[in-house]
């Protein structure tokens, strides 16, 4: 993916939990990790929880200031496990997802997590533009740090479309908007000739039926297993022209 999207950790006392957030930003497809005044590093500890993603570590900043590791940075959104006597705007994971992948078209995008035992001071969290929680059971919302990191990194990685190549369980692109132009045309004609849809009376058929298929983003294959039954019930309706021509 290679976005613009730095993981800033402030003052981590475990450096196994800073390991295992470089190894979280791995599989998510993350690769800039910034630390501010980190208790322990670098550490064996921390390798060892990298584990596969130990060159990701080895290229971390390492920070003196929050500042200096925000350096440059448009979007910054600090998270935070418990709503503050601070009012801030407040965002879920997905809406972050979404919110980084808008911003990472323009600019560097930072995420800053707070130290385990007593997160992010406000003055931290008055440096976000804003602040995302991972909704959690109230009585005990405080996630690891590194699983904290693993749930954002996922979020973006979700709202970026995954790797390029097909989401999970397609099996063909999804239909190019030409495509499916064609495909409701089609629909049109065979409903027609088929007396489904008087056209002296259309109401919002078709409106609704472009709804419908629109919310099921067809693939390609879809496309043509629609048209073809579509042709198979009213035949001639695939063209527009010939014998396909829209009969009265
Ligand atoms: N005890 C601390 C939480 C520390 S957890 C507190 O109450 O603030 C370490 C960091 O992981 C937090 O600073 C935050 O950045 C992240 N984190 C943990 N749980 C989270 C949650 N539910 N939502 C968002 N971030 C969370």
């Amino acid at each position: 993916m290679n976005l613009p999207v730095r993981v800033v950790l402030v003052e981590t006392s475990h450096p196994g939990n800073i390991g295992a957030a470089a190894r979280a930003m791995k599989t998510m497809g993350l690769t800039q990790l910034a630390l501010v005044k980190p208790r322990h590093y670098p550490s064996a500890e921390a390798s060892a929880r990298a584990s596969g993603a130990a060159d990701l570590l080895a290229r971390a900043r390492v920070c003196a200031t929050l500042p200096e590791a925000l350096d440059g940075c448009g979007l910054v959104i600090g998270a935070s496990a418990r709503q503050r006597a601070l009012p801030w705007p407040l965002i879920a994971p997905r809406e972050c997802g979404r919110r980084v992948i808008e911003a990472a078209s323009r600019g560097e995008v930072a995420l800053v997590f707070g130290r385990e035992q007593s997160g992010l001071t406000n003055e931290e969290l008055q440096r976000c533009n804003l602040l995302v929680q991972i909704p959690a059971n109230p009585e005990y919302s405080s996630l690891n740090l590194a699983m904290a990191v693993q749930v954002i990194a996922y979020e973006i990685r979700v709202a970026a479309g995954g790797e390029a190549g097909l989401p999970v369980g397609r099996e063909a692109p999804l239909a190019r908007a030409e495509e499916l132009e064609l495909f409701f045309e089609h629909l049109q004609r065979a409903l027609t000739r088929v007396g489904f849809l008087n056209p002296q009376n259309p109401r919002q058929l078709m409106l609704r039926l472009r709804r419908l298929f629109n919310r099921a983003e067809l693939d390609d294959n879809e496309i043509a297993i629609m048209r073809g039954i579509l042709s198979a019930l009213a035949p001639g309706s695939a063209r527009s022209d010939g014998s396909g021509r829209e009969q009265d």
